[in-house]
């Protein structure tokens, strides 16, 4: 499942490619991806400029002329492609299975000569169209807690949001009500580099007044690092999803903890070997040396 650094990779690699154009004609190639479609989908982005493309967590949003706002969600599966009219070559889809075209679900053209392509093979994905007003309101949005690459986001407001839990950082930090977009990968990877353990309650975060202690600065630190490596990277491609420009998308970002149970800790110094401990589906990887 992508995680917030691989969509924000996405927002930045249309974003060039679709700011400013209008779309010429949508082609909905299903009534549904995981759920159906709005009322009069097409209709109501056909001939519609994108006047800007955010991010909130997670979700695509790309703002229209018209006062309304597409939110799309890539789900397991689900990516863009960008296709300048004149390159598309019929034929050489078979090497790429997020290429197939049978996979291909919304296609837009836009009047710039980019075609852009919604693909996802296992659906979980979604679009939706509301008024941008209300966007803040949507039931999949209005839950959601802090954006953690926010300009606001710091030890102060860590320790504020956290710092009262009893809950153990990993599953505080995973608290989408709380911090919102931040997943599996990046919490066990920004909890290695604050050198602190998942298991720890989150209430080390904050001090008995509730301001921000070491373990909160280190940790707000940690967070933006890692998420900003990762983006800087073009995102960490895991599993089928693929970079927005198209392209294979085969770099692998290289992480110090997740997935590498059995490794020597990265941290120097260290003697420890990265542990894996199993929990709802998902795994916490750390060192049990240096993660106090
Ligand atoms: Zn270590």
């Amino acid at each position: 499942m992508p995680e917030l650094p691989e969509v924000e990779t996405v927002r930045r690699g249309l974003e060039p490619a679709m700011l400013g154009a209008r779309i010429q004609k949508v082609e909905l190639r299903r009534a549904d991806i995981r759920f159906p479609f709005p009322p009069r989908f097409a209709q109501r982005l056909t001939g519609r400029r994108i006047v800007a493309l955010g991010r909130r967590a997670k979700y695509l949003l790309f703002g229209l002329d018209s006062g309304e706002t597409l939110i799309a969600h890539l789900g397991m599966s689900g990516s863009f492609r960008i296709e300048a009219a004149k390159s598309v070559t019929p034929g050489a889809f078979h090497h790429e299975r997020s290429k197939d075209p049978k996979h291909d679900h919304v296609v837009l053209d836009l009047d710039n000569g980019n075609v852009i392509i919604y693909n996802d093979p296992r659906r979980f994905g979604f679009m939706d169209l509301v008024r941008s007003e209300a966007l803040e309101s949507h039931p999949r949005l209005r839950a959601l807690g802090d954006e953690p690459l926010a300009r606001e986001f710091d030890a102060a407001r860590l320790a504020a949001l956290l710092g009262g839990s009893r809950a153990p950082l990993k599953a505080a930090l995973l608290d989408q009500k709380r911090i919102a977009g931040l997943g599996n990968i990046y919490v066990c990877e920004a909890l290695f580099r604050a050198g602190l353990n998942p298991s720890r309650p989150a209430g080390v975060l904050a001090n008995a007044r509730g301001g921000p202690t070491r373990a909160a600065v280190a940790l707000a630190k940690a967070i933006r690092e890692v998420l900003e490596e990762a983006i800087e990277a073009g995102g960490s491609t895991l599993r089928d999803h693929r970079q927005a420009d198209g392209g294979l998308g085969y770099f692998q970002h290289a992480f110090s903890v997740y997935d590498r149970e059995g490794a020597a800790c990265l941290r120097s110094r260290c003697a420890g070997t990265i542990a894996r401990v199993p929990h709802s589906g998902r795994s916490t990887f750390y060192c049990p040396v240096c993660q106090k």
